[in-house]
């Protein structure tokens, strides 16, 4: 193949997909193509560690549009289809049956690969990771022969993972390196709460837990052998420590990165006509005191989706959306608003036990995240405090009885006040 596009992006996920849709929306008229090496349209993937994998959303509704959209919008889908290199100069990239695809401008929206155990047993039968279709089709086709579960990670996707099979009557082992689930993206009372939560429906949680291999009998997983010498029983071990991002062909051609390829607020990476969005692309975030994040949420990748697309129609504006998330575990409905990465503080609003509540994170006593737990109405109005940079008194935010949107007025009017 060797012809050209106005726009190539490659990456058929959220963010890849959300571009091409953002640049119609503006009425982008050049031609605009999607690769992917991912086989299947454009889908969601928040639902495979909930309702997909529980088999409670077929596939078709969570294809990101529906398969008539593409064509009908213009938009070229390129599947199965891995780009392994970019020439910058040439403006064009490879992919990994030699054929060249030319571009005007590059959107590289690749998300990240999961990242593997390096011990041995990593790549047995029954050992999985949960990012793509595929992976999950592939385990839920293991499941009826599947005893026991081992889940190595005790991050979002792995408590997901473990609370829809322990719905199914699975029994589940979450194994967790660090002393507390969640620890990378959550405060102590979030983990101490989940934790409780797993453990209450029979989910055998490990902390500190050391994996020294995978055993096997005839290539399959049998257990997982711990650095303690025990060995837990598991047919199917789910594999939930991370991803490493999809940047190298692109770090090759000589763009700035390391984890995650380096973009200014208008997602343009170091090589010219070359942008980068979604999981892959760090940023300094504002909401981050600056630092240099990446942020793995259909948050970031949709709205760096629409950053792009301004920039390329030439209506520019810079990205500074207020970071989201959600996480759906059993009953619990999980919203996040802000990062609490450098909290010096975390405040419980309401009652854990009533499994309706926030977490309130604040540095130098300014609102920088919340944690809500079946708490909408916290999640909406505490983004404000956070918007407004708000210092409420801390006694106020622990109290549920007081709205946050009281607290955010009252930080509006101190800062027309000042
Ligand atoms: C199981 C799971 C649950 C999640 N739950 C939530 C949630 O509840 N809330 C939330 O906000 N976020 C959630 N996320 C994260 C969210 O899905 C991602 O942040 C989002 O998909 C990022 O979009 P992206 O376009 O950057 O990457 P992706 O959606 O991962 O898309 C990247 C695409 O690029 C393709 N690709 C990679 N390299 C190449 C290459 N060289 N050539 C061609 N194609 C390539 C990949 O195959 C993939 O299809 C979840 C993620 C997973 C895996």
């Amino acid at each position: 193949m060797d012809s050209g596009f106005d726009i190539l992006i490659v990456g058929s996920g959220h963010g890849g997909a959300q571009a091409a849709i953002a640049l119609r929306q503006r009425k982008f008229a050049g031609t605009v193509a999607v690769v992917g090496e991912d086989p299947e349209l454009p889908y969601e993937r928040p639902p495979l560690s909930k309702d997909y994998l529980a088999g409670e959303k077929p596939f078709e509704r969570i294809l990101i549009r529906p398969a008539h959209f593409w064509a009908e919008r213009g938009i070229t889908l390129i599947p199965a289809t891995q780009v392994v290199a970019v020439d910058a100069e040439a403006h064009r990239v490879t992919t990994a049956t030699g054929g060249h695809i030319g571009y005007g401008k590059l959107i590289w929206a690749t998300g990240g690969h999961p990242r593997r155990l390096t011990c041995s047993g990593h790549d047995l039968i029954g050992v999985h990771s949960v990012r793509t279709r595929a992976d999950v089709d592939r385990l839920v086709g293991e499941l009826a022969t599947t005893r026991r579960v081992v889940v190595i990670g005790g991050g979002y996707i792995g408590l997901e993972a473990a609370a829809v099979l322990t719905k199914l009557g699975k029994p589940v082992t979450v194994l967790e390196a660090l002393d507390r689930v969640l620890a990378r993206v959550a405060g102590e009372p979030l983990s101490r709460f989940y934790e409780a939560e797993h453990r209450a429906r029979g989910v055998d949680v490990r902390l500190n837990a050391v994996v020294e291999c995978i055993e096997e009998r005839d290539g399959r997983a049998t257990g997982v052998r711990l650095a303690t010498g025990e060995v837990l029983t598991a047919e199917m071990v789910i594999v939930g420590i991370g991803i490493v991002p999809a940047v190298e062909p692109l770090l090759a051609a000589g763009a700035v990165g390391g984890n995650g390829v380096k973009v200014d607020n208008h997602c343009r990476t170091s090589l010219s006509g070359i942008y980068a969005i979604g999981d892959c692309a760090a940023h300094a975030s504002e909401y981050a005191d600056g630092a240099t994040i990446r942020l793995e949420s259909v948050q970031n990748a949709s709205d760096q989706a629409a950053v792009v697309a301004n920039a390329v129609v030439g209506q520019p504006e810079p990205y500074n959306a207020v970071p989201w998330f959600w996480s759906n575990q059993y009953d619990l409905r999980l919203q996040t608003v802000g990062l609490s990465i450098g909290h010096d503080r975390a405040i419980v609003r309401g009652d854990t036990a009533s499994r309706s509540f926030s977490i309130v994170y604040t540095k130098s006593g300014r609102v920088i995240a919340l944690d809500c737990v079946n708490a909408t109405r916290d999640y909406v109005q505490g983004r404000a405090l956070i918007v407004a940079r708000a210092q409420p008194v801390p006694s106020e935010l622990a109290d549920a009885s007081v709205p946050l949107k009281s607290l955010a007025a009252l930080a509006d009017a101190r800062a027309t006040d000042a």
